[in-house]
């Protein structure tokens, strides 16, 4: 199996991207919803952009890592140890071990 080099995204990215361009919020709305200044949530959604777009020229994977904030959509996660993904929800976001392995460092 080749290993595809990967791009972060935090928790916080992943949430600004769906609510900036898949939502469709406003910046303010969003930022609001984040409970963080609208500078803020620009550099975030600003981050967050460039990230993608480098996975996506580059061919990178994009991994979601864990992040301050709370979502309360389903998050896939992925394991550095025994590479297996999953999805967890909002209620189970602080369980981030790994259902395979039990490793809880990612
Ligand atoms: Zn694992």
């Amino acid at each position: 199996m080749s290993m595809l080099e990967e791009v972060n995204l935090t928790i916080d990215e992943f949430e600004a991207l769906r609510l900036a361009d898949l939502e469709a919020y406003s910046q303010e709305e969003a930022a609001n919803k984040m409970q963080v200044s609208r500078a803020t949530f620009g550099r975030i959604v600003e981050n967050a952009r460039k990230k993608v777009v480098d996975a996506l020229v580059s061919g990178k994977a994009i991994l979601i890592e864990g992040g301050k904030f709370q979502i309360d959509n389903i998050v896939e996660f992925h394991c550095r140890k025994c590479k297996r993904q999953w999805k967890v929800s909002k209620l189970e976001i602080k369980n981030k071990k790994c259902p395979n392995c039990r490793d809880n460092t990612n």
